[in-house]
Order: structure tokens, then sequence, then C-alpha cells
């Protein structure tokens, strides 16, 4: 292990001298490739890791370090920026105070590596020879990482044992650099560039294993290994407990399936996710993943979307089931499929994934949630949210492109991402029609699959002027609702 050099957060360097060098590895792959083999060990709440991965350069620029997000590390003692804002954190520390983190161990195949950034939330590797553009190079590294007891995306919860965002990620590559967040309370900070995965995780044999991707349990000895394989994904996710149930269905030829422990009718929450995934295909375009998979789990709110993966949380009812699942499974179209940059615009897929909801109850009635109902639902929070701050704050400024750090709290979050972004999709149906409607969105999804898309990506998909304006009074906060 070296720690040899002064964070360089993750600046791309330009090596001209070097013309003609032959960068590091010779295999050149269009995504990132992690190999992961872990073990998970409740009586520590801890799982250790051995981890590959290669990383093509995409970025047209020689390189000299890489950085990787280290998520786990917001749970840590003293970090800087809380996972869970003040609102949910009673709800998701169920046992009192607890902490976790990652520690980094080594990393193979590389000069040195040092843990930086503003909240030590970046693992920044320095290259042992500059990688040229197209050129591939390949790190090992081992990790541990400690859980929580915490009911969240990474934490040893009240039932489950929830794995997302436990590994080093490479961050995804920005004009300027690579794209380094904090973690944030509001909203999800993750911004990846799609990668491969193949996982084994090895866990006692008494847990039952939901995961995103394609893949199969063995058992030797007491214990379980799963080997799972995700392919174009922005992520990797699992969710191991001892009281997990499963049920099936199928939805445009592919598997479908719910986990829950406490659900008294999982049906319902199957069949959302199935009729989701069938609607979404139609509206939008072809579900990427062979299967899809919904988790009931530890989760203080709501729900939260990973590539082929949706967590729900435990207390939902009544229409907010269905609601729920379809806004989650509206992010594989939405995040997934088409990524955009979740910091620094949060609206562009989560008001996209609540519109898409809003569309999805319209279309099945029966779920009981009239779609006029739903904007007027948002229309009516939006303008409360807007009257307390204008008056109460002083405050008019409503601009959506804002990154996560910057909102005061979950409810500005809730009424700028979520909110007036549903008011701002059903105003530019309104101004297009249902046709264009639906074939801007189309084009949103055949343009932008696999890439991280931008506000005027969206916008352009649109071919029309007007929208273009329409979108900007809103993102700018120029319009009044
Ligand atoms: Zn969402």
């Amino acid at each position: 292990m070296k720690k040899i050099f002064v964070c360089a957060f993750g600046a791309f360097l330009m090596v001209g001298s070097l013309a003609g060098f032959s960068g590091c590895g010779e295999k050149t792959a269009s995504r990132p490739h992690y190999s992961i083999a872990g073990e998970y060990f409740p009586d520590t709440r801890k799982l250790t890791a051995e981890m590959q991965v290669t990383v093509p350069n995409l970025t047209g620029k020689t390189l000299e370090s890489l950085s990787f997000e280290l998520w786990a590390n917001a749970y840590r003692e003293g970090a800087k920026y809380a996972p869970i804002s003040p609102l949910y954190r009673d709800a998701a520390y169920y046992d009192g105070e607890s902490f976790g983190g990652i520690s980094v161990s080594s990393v193979e195949g590389a000069a040195g590596f040092q843990v930086c950034g503003e909240d030590e939330n970046i693992l920044s590797v320095s290259l042992s020879e500059p990688l040229d553009p197209e050129k591939s190079v390949t790190l090992g590294m081992n990790f541990e990482v400690t859980l929580a007891k915490v009911n969240h995306r990474l934490g040893a919860g009240e039932h489950n044992v929830t794995l997302a965002n436990f590994y080093p990620t490479l961050c995804a590559a920005g004009e300027n650099g690579f794209l380094e967040y904090v973690y944030a309370s509001n909203g999800d900070p993750f911004v990846s560039d799609c990668a491969d995965f193949d996982v084994t995780l090895t866990f006692p044999s008494e847990y039952e294993a939901a995961y995103s991707g394609e893949g199969s349990i063995s058992r030797v000895s007491g214990k379980k290994t799963l080997s799972a394989k995700t392919e174009r994904a922005r992520d990797v996710a699992f969710v191991l407990g001892k009281g997990l149930k499963k049920i099936e269905a199928s939805a445009e030829g592919k598997q479908v399936e719910y986990f829950y422990f406490g659900d008294d009718d999982p049906e319902t929450a199957l069949k959302a996710a199935a009729d989701s995934l069938s609607y979404f295909s139609d509206a939008f375009g072809d579900y990427l993943y062979p299967k899809y998979t919904v988790v009931e789990t530890d989760f203080p709110y709501g729900g939260m979307e990973y590539s082929a993966l949706s967590m729900i949380a435990p207390d939902l009812k009544g229409s907010d089931v269905a609601a729920v699942v379809a806004h989650e499974t509206a992010h594989q179209w939405w995040y997934s499929m088409v990524g955009n940059n979740q910091f620094e615009t949060p609206w562009l897929d989560e008001g996209l994934a609540e519109y898409s909801s809003a569309l999805f109850l319209e279309e099945y009635p029966e779920y009981g949630v009239n779609y006029r109902d739903f904007i007027h639902r948002s229309e009516n929070g939006y303008r409360t949210y807007f009257s307390v701050k204008s008056q109460l704050a002083g405050d008019k400024d409503t601009n959506m492109n804002r990154p996560l750090t910057s909102y005061s709290g979950e409810y500005e979050y809730r009424n700028l991402a979520y909110d007036k972004g549903v008011i701002l999709f059903d105003r530019v149906r309104s101004v297009t029609g249902d046709k264009k409607f639906f074939a801007g969105l189309r084009r949103y999804f055949e343009e932008n699959s696999g890439r991280i898309a931008s506000p005027e990506d969206l916008i352009s998909c649109f071919k029309s002027g007007n929208v273009g304006e329409l979108i900007r009074s809103f993102t700018d906060g120029k319009c009044v609702i």
C-alpha cells in the first residue's frame, strides 16, 4: 500500500509530451467492467471484498489518475454530509446512533491511491503509466465495508441487509474531468456511466437474496454464494433477508419478481411492477435488462431505484403502492437506461419519473389514482411551497437546475424536483398534444440510452422552439404557476 500523492480531485491531465507512449493495458472496451467477490458477515456487519475493475479511457484525453466515489463513507462517524435528512433520521437509525464506512486496503496495478475529496468521499488512484485514449487499465482493490445499523440504501436494517452503493464506483466522466460529488440527504447524488458487473456474494445460508441482473445461488457448508451478472447498468445492488419471500410474473417477455417480508398484499406491488414495465416499454422504448426486481426493504421513505432493481419502503399503503412502484420502474428509463446528472439537474429524472407514474396511473385507472387529481396535487403542493417561500422567506428563486446540496431541505427538494417537474411535463404535453409529446419522449430515450443526458438533450427531442422556451421558463424559475 502506497499513499504517495496529493489528491488531484480527479482532474483530467493532458500529457501531450508522451505522444507514442502506449498507455497501460491493451484491451479496449466500450464500458467499465467490475468483477467483485465479497462476503458478508452479519455478526460484525462487515462486507469484505476484492474487486477488479477495468476502465477504458473514453475521454479522448490522456489520464494520469482515476477517481472513484466512496459512497459508503457517508455513513461514517463525523461525515460532513449525512446520508439521511433530519426528517427521517429517527426512522432510519432504528437502534440509535450507528456508523459505518469503507476502508480500501490496497489498489493493485496503480502507482498509489489516496482517500480524499471534501468528505473522504473520493478514492483517487494514481496510475502507474499515463492512460491514453481508447486504452484500458485494470486495477485490483481490496476493501471492507462496515454497515451502520440503519434502514437505508446501505445498511443492516431492522429486517434486511441492504447493499447498494457499497463498492468504489468509478466517477462518471464529465467534459472537464471526473464528476466528483459528496453525498446529499436530499435526492440521489449518484452519477455513473454505464458499466458491466460480475459479482459473487457469499452470505449465511439462512438469508434469501434479491439482486439486480441475472444470477444463480449455490450452497456450500452453511453458506450461499450468489453469482450475478448485469450489463449496461449504472450500478449493482443486493438485498439479503432471512424472511424474504418471492412472487413472480412476466411482462414484455421479461421476468418480473417481487421480494417482500411484511407486505400483506404482495400481488398488488407485483402487478404494478409488471403493468408499469409493460406500459413504459410501449410508451418509451424497450426495457433493456433480462429481468426486473422490486424488493420491499428497510427504507424510511418511498423507494429507491437501481439498474434492474427497485427498493420500496415497507410502510406504503393503498394507491401509494402502485404510485411508488411505477415511479421507481420509470427510473429504469429515466436514470438507468437514459442517465442524467442527478446531482446537478435532479428534476430531469425525478420530474420525468414522477410524471411517468402519472401517465401510467392515467392508463390504469384500477389503481385508483385520477390523472388530473395527480396533477392538481402537484400544483397545490407547489403553490403552497412557493407562497411560503416567497412571503415568509422573501425568496422567489425557483430555479430547477441546482445541485442537491443547495436545497434547504426535503420540502424544497420535493417541490422543485418532483412537483414542479410534474407540472412542467403536464404543460409540455398540453402544448404539443399527445402524439408529439410521446414522440419526443421516445426520441429522448432512443438518442440518449446509455448516455448521461442534459436538459438541452431533452429539449432538442421535442423539435419545437416553443417547447424549449416553455421548459427553460420552468427550469430558470421565470414562469408563474
Ligand atoms: Zn425518483
